[in-house]
């Protein structure tokens, strides 16, 4: 069933309400009758979208580059037709594809940025709509930035994202999640294969994402010139190619007559145009001006092209237009219908928009109008040109055409005015969701301060362009292992020093220093990052692990409270808490916290670590010990994890165990002196002693802090004879315990000293306690 929309009055409905009434009443008429027969008793069309990722239409034969090798979109071109200006209104993948399924503006389906926000409920999807009137649908997606999360899987019977056949990788894997074209045509095909004999039409939506960086060589480009080549210009062809597979099954299977195919960009690639060379931050003809194709059987005038400015709103308008479907809500766009029969039509002004500067940097974001004549960009040193001279947007004209651009920027304010605006639900991102969109170069700070202010006030993003690439250049580098972390550093102040106002170079530099372990420099930075962007999760939980490190633990607690108030699933956040709350003493509350930790980062040894030690001091001996054993099956080469559960199974009957866990501990980490204390002390257990000493002594030389170490080592001494090193051992352990103020302690070992001259044996040991964390 539908779900209810509010009725959003335009001027196009008003126009059309007449028409709208009948076919109205068709579609009524015809939800009561067989699913896929048309209101005039035809058979609905199939439906066929292909939505190509960061695809210039510029880069395409049929758009007129002689150096492409397109030959399968060029043949499609040439059954169907070509609009020569189809513009985007975001240069981003999800706001971009949102728009091409809802037939809406972003400030309308509110989702206006890629990773931070899901479809909202209340809006309707073309693909829920074919369905409820009978179509069989399957989206076949390549990329993360579309995964079922964000929203757009409403209305899909199927909707396959998996990713797990992601291209091999090139780094590590956080830098791109790809699946190559060949496997989402082989996914989809499976699909189309697999129809049921009932004659349900079929919409199928397809993306691919190989025009996206990073770029791959493609097998099947051998003997063609991309042969071995990683380009743009060849995963654009490999992507014609795989395209070809699925139009040779519509002719193949005897449906191509009976499918409408659509095949549209979702945003350009700046490819150094206007010194940038991807896309997202700028509304540059190169990343607004998309390919779109459309093959209407008994419709389109095969291989004509209109002219008119069409927009990706119009998108879903044609496909409910092709299925005999009146929108359950006004829609911006209009059907493409007219226009592929060969009538004229009139251009629409293009909207556009982006925020990415603003929320990735604290810049400008801007707006644009692409209007027949014209291309005004709304941002802090407003752009014009002349599309008529000048469509690669080389000369801004803004200053000869003050006129021009204040008319422009009023039609601009007049179509925003119109917007029914929604806001779409904020989707929380994992850390390690997080870093993939962060290696992709999508988002890599938290929300925005606020929202769009024209105060012109903020940095231009053309101006900051050396920055960004800059900021880029030190993700690449961190990610890839090439930059070490001093240089990384170094070129993160850089940054601060050029952009103050960006919360996420603050956030990326105290983060880097909290790696370091300068607490004392993070927490100014992390700070200045929280100050810029309060509501930001990811850096007040920084903020608060660099306030532990630096020792304030009660300026810690509430900045992790406030991660959790804002982001209740971010694990960081409340292992953080749980951690903090433990070396205060708060250990209930803190095991609560752990709790939750380790439910929302099933894969955390730390959250299982830290909550073993949290329950081994509250006496819930077994429960510490099933998170010590989940921690090594989560971390084997943890050592702290082994020597804690040493130290668990010490204070039973299993001693060779303990022991087994002290050796692996130390092991794993020679230099842990309280492992090689666990150590002696099981040695001593087995009248072991000679061994004991030597552990005993490692540990007081690796840490000649702890009385402890001292006191065991003279007991040792002690136990094999050694009384005269014993004497001497424990007078040490004495002072230390003294100068700490472990008066009682010092007192004992007094006691113990006078034995030792005795010549007797120590007295029995206390047991050992665990090891925190750091
Ligand atoms: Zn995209």
């Amino acid at each position: 069933m539908f779900r209810a929309v509010a009725y959003r009055p335009s001027r196009r409905v008003l126009l059309g309400a007449g028409v709208l009434a009948v076919v109205g009443l068709l579609a009524v008429l015809d939800a009561c009758g067989a699913p896929h027969v048309g209101g005039r008793g035809r058979r609905r069309p199939s439906i066929l979208l292909l939505t190509l990722d960061t695809t210039r239409a510029d880069r395409l034969g049929c758009y007129g580059d002689p150096d492409a090798l397109t030959p399968q979109l060029d043949a499609l071109a040439a059954t169907g037709v070509r609009f020569e200006a189809a513009y985007t209104p975001s240069p981003m993948t999800l706001p971009a594809h949102t728009t091409l399924l809802t037939g809406l503006e972003p400030p309308e389906h509110g989702v206006r940025i890629n990773g931070r926000q899901r479809l909202p409920d209340g809006t309707a999807t073309v693909a829920e709509q074919l369905r409820t009137r009978g179509y069989r649908t399957g989206a076949f997606i390549s990329a993360y930035v579309l995964a079922k999360r964000f929203g757009l899987d409403r209305g899909f019977d199927t909707y396959d994202d998996d990713l797990s056949s992601a291209r091999p990788q090139v780094v590590h894997e956080q830098l791109s999640v790809n699946r190559p074209g060949d496997v989402v045509v082989g996914a989809a095909l499976a699909w189309l294969e697999s129809a049921g004999g009932d004659g349900a039409p079929f919409f199928a939506w397809v993306h691919f994402y190989d025009p996206h960086y990073p770029y791959y060589p493609n097998a099947s480009l051998a003997g063609t010139r991309f042969e071995g080549v990683a380009s743009y210009d060849a995963e654009v062809a490999f992507m014609d190619q795989q395209i070809g597979r699925l139009l040779a099954f519509l002719d193949e299977s005897g449906q191509a007559n009976d499918t409408i195919v659509i095949a549209v960009g979702d945003h350009g690639e700046g490819l150094g145009e206007h010194d940038d060379e991807e896309h997202g931050y700028l509304l540059n003809e190169e990343v607004l001006h998309v390919p779109l194709i459309l093959r209407w059987p008994g419709k389109t005038r095969a291989g004509t092209s209109s002219a008119a400015l069409v927009t990706s709103t119009d998108v879903t308008p044609t496909i409910l237009d092709a299925a005999g479907i009146v929108p359950e809500a006004p829609l911006r766009g209009r059907s493409l219908r007219a226009m592929a029969n060969g009538e004229l039509a009139a251009s629409r002004a293009a909207y556009a928009e982006t925020d990415l500067p603003l929320w990735t940097f604290g810049w400008s974001p801007q707006r644009s109008l692409t209007t027949e004549r014209w291309k005004y960009i709304r941002t802090t040193r407003p752009e014009l040109y002349d599309r008529a001279n000048d469509r690669r947007e080389i000369h801004d004209v803004s200053a000869s055409h003050p006129d021009v651009l204040a008319a422009l920027d009023a039609q601009l304010a007049n179509i925003e005015a119109g917007f029914h605006r929604t806001a779409a639900p904020p989707v929380s991102v994992d850390a390690e969701a997080r870093q993939r969109l962060a290696a992709l170069g999508y988002v890599d700070a938290g929300p925005p301060a606020s929202v769009w202010v024209a105060d012109g006030a903020r940095r231009d993003m053309k101006d900051m362009l050396p920055v960004k690439q800059l900021a880029s250049a030190v993700a690449a580098g961190l990610a890839t292992g090439r930059l070490d972390r001093a240089r990384a550093i170094e070129l993160t102040r850089e940054l601060v020093r050029q952009s103050p106002e960006s919360a996420g170079f603050h956030l990326r530099l105290g983060t880097l220093l909290l790696q370091t372990g300068d607490a004392s420099e993070a927490v100014p930075a992390l700070g200045e990052a929280v100050r810029l962007r309060p509501d930001d999760a990811e850096a007040r939980t920084n903020l608060g692990q660099a306030l532990v490190r630096a020792g304030r633990l009660e300026s810690a607690l509430p900045e992790f409270r406030a991660a959790i108030a804002l982001a209740p699933d971010l694990a960081e956040a409340h292992l953080g808490l749980g951690t903090a709350l433990a070396a205060i003493g708060h250990l209930d509350e803190a095991a609560d916290r752990l709790r939750s930790a380790a439910r929302l980062a099933p894969g955390s040894a730390d959250a299982q670590l830290d909550l073993g030690n949290v329950l081994l001091r509250q006496g819930q001996e077994r429960e510490a010990e099933a998170c010590y054993r989940e921690a090594l099956r989560l971390r084997p080469e943890d050592a702290l994890a082994h020597l804690n559960l040493g130290t668990l199974l010490a204070r039973g009957d299993s001693t060779d165990e303990a022991t087994a866990e002290a050796r692996e501990a130390v092991r794993l980490a020679p230099r842990l002196a309280a492992g090689h204390h666990l150590l002696g002390r099981l040695l001593v257990e087995e009248d072991a002693t000679p061994g004991a000493i030597d552990e005993y002594r490692i540990a007081t030389e690796l840490d000649p802090t702890v009385p402890e170490f001292f006191d065991d080592l003279a007991a040792a001494y002690a136990a094999n004879g050694q009384t005269g090193s014993a004497v001497a051992t424990a007078r040490r352990a004495m002072a230390k315990a003294r100068t700490l103020g472990r008066d009682d302690l010092a007192r004992d070992i007094g006691q113990r000293i006078a034995f030792y001259r005795t010549g007797a044996a120590a007295s029995p040991r206390v047991r050992p306690g665990a090891m925190k964390r750091d």
